[in-house]
């Protein structure tokens, strides 16, 4: 049968461009295909699954909103479920966060908190604060605005003409170190950089926008700790607003629920998308503070209003999901469960170091990237177009595994509901694929 749909980040030239898996049913940590082979969501369904599928505190929540209420507009009316649902994420994010917007996924959060820094310098009286600061491999979404404060080379160089210029600062990828330093002797020498760009564009800025702790699609880049704490304290010095890019990092993948609260680090605003609904329905929020909200705040005809929303912001199926996937966090008191799984991923990880093509492991939490080389002695990149990655992930599926690779870094995120045995499965049938794939 042919498909008549043009998939995501696809050549649809390719054999990848026309999927042979036809997933027709999730279950708990497992997807099965319509020939009823079972494959364990190593990436958790790209990175929004939490506590597996068919989780059935969510799923009821589901039903019942949808015979309840399906949808009906936050422009000019309102509904209990985004009420509730606001105020349970200013409970639960980094203490100041305490006016929720709501959008679709992570592209739209990070357009919303553009927008919204961009605007509060106007009504502040700085409209010449027109800037973004932003890491190279930074990535925050496919629209424009998020393409504009995002790096990723390869997605994002096409669109060059049709974008804002944003300042671009070099993320701490210690293991391709620019500066050819290693921590912790460097003693973020790398931040240098950031705090003169700071420093010289500190009345041309409205932001700073960032993925705390981790680059996700830049390839799962690892922020050496105590790096976040430092860069937060150098924005708050240079008076230049923090927009933590949460989407990927929220909801426990880093051990903690936000990755800001690693390093007590108290954003502006936040981006929230991937795991809020579990991994169930789209839903997004950008977070901000108080003194955000009330620089929009005038009569009609001042013009202050933010002027921006979408069809389903808000959508209450969405909230109800949201709400549900913070109560089953509660019940079953995953945030406790998670340090025990995450050393376990770690000793597990240690194993594949010794291989000849892991050039680098990175982990953070749930989240790890394991970086091929063709030599890692002497750290040799294999070429982009060799799809490296690429041919490891597909020979996992004989393993049962499905994973997506991002260029030559292997990506392992599976759910949080992961059990240590399935954990252990992963690691080791990862390093058996990349022996079988690349040679050992
Ligand atoms: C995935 C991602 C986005 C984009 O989210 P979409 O829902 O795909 O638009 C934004 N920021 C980060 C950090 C992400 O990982």
């Amino acid at each position: 049968m042919k498909s008549a749909v043009w998939y995501p980040f696809t050549q649809m030239s390719e054999p990848e461009g026309h999927p042979f898996l036809r997933i027709v049913r999730g279950r708990g940590n497992y997807l099965y295909d319509d020939r009823g082979r079972k494959y364990f969501d190593g990436v958790s369904s790209l990175w929004c699954n939490v506590h597996g599928h068919g989780v059935p505190l969510i799923t009821a929540a589901i039903r019942r909103q949808a015979t309840r209420l399906a949808h009906s507009t936050l422009l000019g009316l309102t509904h209990p479920w985004a009420e509730e649902l606001a105020r349970r994420l200013t409970r639960a994010a980094p203490r100041g966060l305490t006016r929720v917007f709501y959008s679709d996924d992570g592209a739209t959060s990070a357009e919303v908190a553009v927008k919204m820094a961009y605007q509060y310098w106007r009504h502040h009286g700085e409209p010449g604060r027109t800037k973004f600061l932003s890491f190279r491999l930074g990535y925050h979404g496919d629209t424009l605005g998020a393409v504009s404060v995002g790096g990723v080379y390869l997605f994002h160089s096409t669109f060059r003409p049709l974008l804002f210029r944003s300042l671009k600062v070099d993320p701490p990828y210690c293991y391709r170190c620019p500066l050819k330093l290693s921590f912790p002797s460097c003693r973020y020498r790398c931040l240098e950089p950031i705090e003169a760009a700071l420093s010289r564009n500190r009345h041309r800025l409205s932001a700073f926008v960032l993925e705390p702790k981790v680059l996700g699609a830049g390839g799962m880049i690892v922020q050496p700790p105590g790096y976040l704490s430092r860069l937060a304290r150098l924005c708050r010095r240079y008076g230049v607003p923090i927009v933590a890019d949460e989407v990927a990092t929220g909801f426990g993948r880093t051990g903690r629920m936000f990755a800001c609260e690693h390093e007590n680090v108290r954003p502006d605003f936040m981006c929230l998308a991937k795991g809020l609904t579990g991994g169930t329905v789209p839903l997004a929020a950008t977070l901000t503070t108080n003194r955000v909200y009330r620089a929009f705040l005038g009569r009609y005809e001042e013009a202050k209003t933010f002027f921006h929303g979408h069809t389903y912001t808000g959508n209450p199926i969405g909230c109800a999901a949201a709400l549900a996937n913070l109560d089953h966090f509660r019940r079953r008191r995953v945030l406790s469960s998670l340090p025990r799984k995450i050393r376990l991923l770690a000793g597990e990880l240690a194993a594949l170091r010794a291989l000849r093509h892991v050039g680098d492991i990175r982990q953070a939490g749930f989240m790890v990237g394991i970086e091929l080389v063709r030599n890692a002695t002497t750290r040799e990149a294999y070429d982009w177009t060799e799809g490296a990655g690429r041919r490891v992930c597909r020979n996992l599926l004989q393993h049962g595994i499905l994973l997506r690779p991002l260029g030559n870094v292997v990506v392992l995120m599976p759910p949080l509901s992961s059990t240590p045995l399935e954990l252990e499965r992963l690691v080791r049938a990862t390093g058996r694929s990349i022996q079988e794939t690349l040679g050992d």
